[in-house]
């Protein structure tokens, strides 16, 4: 067992530290809320101070923060200046590619083990220790950080060097949020042209529209008994966290000179879908923007 200091207990991070505790690591929490702190100790984290003093006293530091600039600062100003000789920091957070290859590299020059290491699955596989890992790092300092990882995941997958793990986040729900609009489009139509959708549903799954977004998260409610479809669209996957995640990756393709021309769209349609104030539903609610029914949200 391992001392480790975890940085951003908020929705995400509070079940992470919390299945770390239970899997017997002591786990030294900081974070910039009074609240958070209290339910980490609620669930047997030890409190810190400061972020720096929770890395001084720790073998591995984890961050699961808001966005690049919240790891920058963490990462620059308290961890690398703090950290024990040696110590494994990883970046749970889901940030820009260009921030996790930089925090990294300053923590590599200065002698520690670095990884960028996000999450796909939202709050309750937080909470139930089923999360999915994308990791970049060095091939020789894997099997350290599944090691620590082990107790938060379903799965642990070595994406490749720095940023890799990042890299993979985006890329892949750039691709569920194409295939959600898709799958919206599709339903929509087939309404308009007197199908029923539940019908529809059938004949899709078993023909070659067949997809994640309709066989296991469909957005049409009844199919799919655990899509968040069933339940007003609340809780599941944030309309937000998908925008945000969908504007990293064009940010990404720009740099990058890559052609992401679906990817570009399905981030104007989330980024229309929350100014009209649905922020806070599934993603998946963004089929009543297709249909015409928002006032149904
Ligand atoms: P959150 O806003 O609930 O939590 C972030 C926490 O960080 C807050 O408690 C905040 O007080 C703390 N914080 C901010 N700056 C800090 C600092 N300088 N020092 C210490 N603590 C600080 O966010 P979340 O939903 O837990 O998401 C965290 C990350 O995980 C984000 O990058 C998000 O994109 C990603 N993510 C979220 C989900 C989800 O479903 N919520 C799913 C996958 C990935």
């Amino acid at each position: 067992m391992t001392t480790i200091a975890f940085i951003g207990l908020g929705n995400m991070g509070a079940g992470m530290a919390a299945n770390l505790a239970k899997a017997g690591h002591e786990v030294l929490a900081f974070d910039l809320s009074a609240t958070a702190l209290a339910r980490a100790q609620a669930a047997g984290c030890r409190i810190a101070a400061s972020a720096g003093e929770a890395a001084a006293a720790a073998d591995t530091v984890i961050t699961m923060l808001p966005a690049g600039g919240h790891v920058s600062q963490v990462w620059t100003q308290s961890l690398i200046p703090n950290a024990k000789a040696g110590a494994l920091l990883i970046d749970c957070s889901t940030i820009d590619v260009d921030s996790a290859r930089a925090v990294s590299a300053a923590a590599v020059a200065a002698g520690f083990r670095a990884a960028d290491a996000p999450v796909s699955g939202g709050i309750m596989a937080a909470e139930a220790g089923t999360l999915a890992f994308m990791v970049g790092c060095e091939a020789a300092d894997f099997d350290s950080v599944e090691g620590i990882l082990t107790p938060m995941a379903r799965a642990v997958i070595h994406a490749g060097e720095a940023g890799a793990g990042q890299a993979a986040k985006i890329c892949n729900n750039m691709l569920l949020g194409i295939s959600m609009l898709g799958v919206c489009e599709a339903f929509a139509l087939a309404e308009k042209l007197g199908l029923d959708p539940l019908r529809f549903f059938d004949i899709a799954s078993k023909s070659s529209g067949q997809c994640w977004s309709l066989t296991s998260y469909s957005p049409w409610p009844g199919p799919v008994p655990s899509a968040p479809s069933n339940r007003g669209y609340e809780g599941g996957f944030l309309t937000s966290l998908m925008s945000k995640d969908l504007k990293l990756a064009q940010e990404a393709a720009a740099k990058a000179g890559a052609a992401t021309p679906m990817g570009a769209q399905a981030q104007a349609l989330y980024a229309l879908f929350e100014a009209q104030g649905y922020g806070q539903k599934d993603f998946s609610a963004v089929l009543q923007l297709m249909r015409g029914r928002l006032a149904d949200l």
